[in-house]
Order: C-alpha cells, then structure tokens, then sequence
C-alpha cells in the first residue's frame, strides 16, 4: 500500500458515548470522554488528518519551496509521510532548550523510508542508495526499528523521491507521527534452518490492510509493532505497543504469544503478556483490535502520557484481554503459552545455516552508519554471490540472504571491505547509536561520532588483552552492550542496554560545559542473554564527559569482567 488518500478529517468512532461524570480531569478517550478535542494536536489531527499533507507537498510545496509551507503541515501533518525539519547545523545542545523550535530548525528534512519486516530486494536497496547521492547528500542510517533514513533532503525533491520508491513498492507513509509506525519483523523470516513460524505473511497482510488506512491515522500518539517467529526473540517485543511472538500450542500449533503496552522513552514500560495464543490466520485481526483500542480508549489530553503503556497501566492485562474480545475481536482468543526465552542474543550476526542449505550472513556497520555509495556497492556485491535479498534488523545491522556455501567466505570479505563487518568486535556488534546533534532538534550532544571513535578506542585497548577464559577478552565481552543517546529520550534504548548513556551537557571544570552522558546501567531484554528483561536503572550522579567515554566503558567492562571469572 503505497498511495494516499486524502479525506477531510480524521476518523473517529461511528457513535461515541457521551461523557460519564468523572472525579478527575477527562483523558480524552474517545469512547468514554467523546472526541471532542483537548488540545491544538488533537483539533488539528481531527480538523484535517495528516495524510492529506501529501497532496499540498505535491501540487504546492514541491513548487512553493520551503518557505511555501504551511506550518501546522510542516511541523505536523509532514511527519504522516516520513518528513522531519533537520537541525540547523552549528548550533551547540546548550541551546536545544532556550531557542524557539523554529530557531533549532533547518530548510533540509530527514525522511525516513518505511521497510515493514526490513525486507528489501537488491533492487530497491539500490533505489534508496542512489537517491540518496542523488538528493541526501549520500547519507543513510539504518535505524533500530529496520527503516532507512536520509538527511538533507529538500521538498522541491520530495515527489520524485517517492514516484521512485513507489516504482519498487517502498515507502514513507506513516513513517513518522501519530500512526502505527513500521512493523518489526524477525530479519530471518521464512528464511532460517530453527524458525518456529514465518511471519511474513501476517507482516504483508497487516502492512497492506492497514498502513495508510484512514481509520488507524489518527492514534493519540506513535504505536510500535513488532512480529517474530524466531526463537531468538529478535524483534525487542518487550518495548513494542504490541507484539506477537512465535509459540508452539500443544494443541493448535505454531502461532503467536501477545504482548501489549510496551514503549521506552523517559518513562520505560515492558510490555505485558496478555496470556492468549494468536493463531496466524487472526494476527491481523487481532492487530487491528490492539490498534482500535488504542485509537478509541487511548489518553490523548497529555502527549506525555498518550502512549498505550499508560492504558495497559491502568487497565492490567486482564481487563485489556476482556475489552479485546468483548469489543474487537469476532470471537475470544484461546489461553495459550508463553514464549521460551531465547538461549542466544537475536541479532543475527555472523554466518548461519538457512533452512534449505543456504546460508544468510549478518553484518554489522558502525552505529547504523552507512551511505548511499555503500548501499549501491551492497547491492552489486550482493547479485555478485547470487543472491537478491537482504533484511535490515532492530540493532541497526544487515542480513544478507540465500548465500550458497562455497560463496560465504568472498561474500564476508566484500562486506568487510565497505566497511559491514560479519565478524566485529564486540564493541562494533554491541553499539548502537540515536542521531544525535547532528540532526535532530531535540539533541544536546553528538552521539553517532562519539560512539564511532570510542569503539576503535575500546577495540585497540582490548585487542591486547590476555585471555581470560581460554577464549579471549572477546568471548567475555560479548553481551556487553552500548547504547548511546543524545538526550534523555530512548530512541537508542537507553533502558535496553548494559551500559546506556543519555547525552547532557557536563561541567568542564573551568566553569564551561562539555557534551557528556548520563550513565544508565543495567537494562536489558529476554532477548540478550538475562535471567529476566528489565529497564535497569540510572545511576544518580554517574556521569562521564563524551571525551571519558572509553576510559569508563573500560573500567565497567574490566570489573565486570573480574566478576564474572571471580577476580578481585
Ligand atoms: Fe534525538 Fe534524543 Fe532521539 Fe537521540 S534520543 S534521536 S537526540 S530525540
């Protein structure tokens, strides 16, 4: 589903109840508080949703330029469609908090291409990799939720961008804003030899049934998605608004474990089990239920607590389950059991064995840093040894699919060479970085440099170490993972992480400031090797200035080590 449509208003529940007397201020749930709106978001989502922007970027800004934008359509209804104003470059995070939005703002838009399941063709790899030298200044990220984003892109440009990713089937809709975002899916989908059930197909129905569905585009905040039949729990389900994970019923077969309300950013929540078993051929529909809840009871008087997290809060799991059933779906759901929690870290990295005697191979850029030269250069390497398919992952790397055997070692080399290692470091496979002040509006520091020098740092300094269990610093260090962010929201999962950092500015001890982090230790999901998931915790007044950054990532990492082989 790649077109839009562009009606007047946003929808809205057929017959919403009138207001019940209640103690406290209403939340703007529609199906108790009614619709009428409680804020400027809200009255201008209703007023006119955010996928009519497309038209007026089409037939009036594309032409206008930037100065032609309407600024409700810049600074809202653009998102709907993957545009973000970038951050004017020069302006130090110091001033993130005292200058007005628009001050922060640049003429040049980050847009980020939506790829449900992080299912691309070499085709289209190629399509996002000369759009961006063509029209982003050759920049790309892959992100932590398996999406592509571009900087530097003006609006002149914005049309021809999508009539080119339309040709292949990729898109922006819905990439940003108040939507149901891109849909995790395991990055080895249909594809590996210990899969408990492939995904794909409920991936594509949902996608195409209801991204850019009218009655899902206007949700009172972001609502994440994410879907995995693999055993390695790939897909970070925990902090996903809803997630399905593979699950064997005894009776029924393979299908999906449901989890709801999960979400990070400055007040993290795990998501809860709902206790039922999905059969595939209801995913959507219970899809759908999830989403209907969140649009019909969802808090939307305060953005700050709109996310579905705070309704599950508030409701448990067992009255979430009653409501889905009672209101949503056509008939209940069946208990059912819970996922088996995954022996092995689900990033995928390294060569592995594809169920019909293939190989996939995932490699790993530094901090999700790649280019539009590199991605052009992927895609000829990767039709070099056969293959045409590749998947991006939720820990900002790269799976490339359907290697025979006798091509593995070549393919390996060629990824090494443009700078995508299959065999990295533990510092290189474990470090995820956010944008940081590079781009974005909100940050205080840099984080995607910072983390890039502070990985060659931490692998010159271990390289040389002894072995310490017969295997090497290495084999130690292994599930130690980084994660750096340039202000206190999570969207590189500070929560998630061994060691988090969340940029702030730090006194430099001559009365000036310096870009630094706020340490958070301790995080971590089923998914990375932990007796159980948890958010971990931040560490009042444990700080470290950007430029300290190896020093105390090597004194953690070296009494963590001494710990765990019983060293003092
Ligand atoms: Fe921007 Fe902060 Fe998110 Fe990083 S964590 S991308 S700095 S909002």
């Amino acid at each position: 589903m790649t077109e839009t449509a562009a009606p007047a208003t946003a929808a809205r529940p057929e017959t919403p109840r009138p207001a019940r007397p209640r103690a406290s201020k209403p939340n703007g749930q529609w199906k108790v508080d009614g619709t009428a709106p409680l804020n400027a978001n809200e009255q201008w989502k209703q007023e006119d949703g955010g996928l009519s922007v497309r038209e007026r970027i089409e037939t009036i800004y594309a032409q206008g330029g930037f100065d032609s934008i309407d600024p409700t359509d810049l600074h809202g209804r653009f998102r709907w469609w993957g545009l973000y104003t970038q951050r004017k470059p020069g302006i130090d995070g110091g001033k993130t908090a005292t200058l007005e939005p628009h001050e922060l703002e640049d003429r040049y838009f980050m847009m980020r291409v939506r790829i449900d399941g992080g299912a691309l063709t070499t085709e289209q790899l190629r399509v996002i990799g000369q759009i961006s030298v063509d029209f982003a200044r050759g920049t790309a990220d892959i992100t932590d939720r398996q999406n592509i984003q571009l900087h530097w892109v003006e609006v002149e440009d914005v049309p021809e961008i999508w009539r080119r990713l339309e040709a292949v089937g990729l898109h922006t809709t819905e990439a940003c804003g108040d939507v149901p975002r891109v849909i995790l899916g395991s990055p080895v989908a249909g594809i590996a030899a210990d899969e408990i059930l492939d995904p794909t197909p409920q991936i594509r129905e949902i996608a195409e049934r209801y991204i850019g569905d009218e009655s899902f585009a206007n949700l009172p905040r972001k609502f994440k998605s994410a879907i995995t039949g693999h055993p390695s729990q790939d897909v970070v389900h925990e902090i996903n608004d809803i997630a399905l994970v593979g699950v064997v019923h005894p009776e029924l077969g393979p299908g999906y474990d449901l989890w709801v309300g999960g979400g990070l950013s400055t007040a993290a929540h795990l998501a809860v089990r709902l206790g039922t078993f999905v059969e595939p051929s209801r995913a959507a529909e219970v899809w759908a239920g999830v989403t209907g809840i969140f649009r019909d009871y969802g808090y939307r008087r305060l953005r700050n607590r709109a996310r579905l997290k705070y309704l599950v809060q508030d409701w448990g799991a067992e009255k979430f389950r009653q409501v889905l059933e009672t209101e949503y779906l056509s008939a209940p759901l069946p208990d059912g059991p819970a996922a088996v929690k995954p022996p092995t870290p689900g990033d995928h990295v390294g060569v592995h064995a594809q169920k019909d005697g293939k190989f996939y191979v995932g490699a790993t850029p530094t901090v999700g840093r790649v280019s539009g030269e590199v991605l052009l250069e992927l895609a000829d390497l990767i039709e070099a040894h056969g293959s045409q398919r590749l998947r991006t992952t939720p820990h900002q790397k790269l799976v490339v699919l359907d290697i025979e055997e006798d091509r593995v070692d070549s393919l390996v080399a060629g990824l090494e060479e443009i700078g995508l290692y299959a065999n990295p470091s533990p510092w290189r496979r474990s470090t995820i970085a956010c944008t940081g002040i590079e781009y974005c509006k909100l940050a205080i520091v840099d984080t995607k440099d910072t983390a890039t020098a502070a990985v060659a740092e931490l692998e010159k300094r271990f390289e040389a170490d002894p072995a310490k269990d017969g295997n090497g610093a290495n084999a130690l260090l292994k599930p130690l993972t980084l994660h750096v962010n340039g202000c206190p929201n999570s969207c590189a999962r500070i929560q998630t992480a061994d060691i988090g950092l969340k940029g702030q500015l730090l006194p430099d001890g001559n009365g000036g400031q310096t870009p630094g982090f706020q340490v958070h230790l301790g995080g971590g999901l089923a998914s990375d090797t932990r007796e159980e998931a948890g958010t971990g915790r931040t560490v009042r007044g444990l700080k470290v200035t950007a430029e300290d950054l190896p020093d105390y990532v090597e004194r953690v990492t070296r009494r963590y080590l001494a710990d765990r082989t019983g060293e003092a």
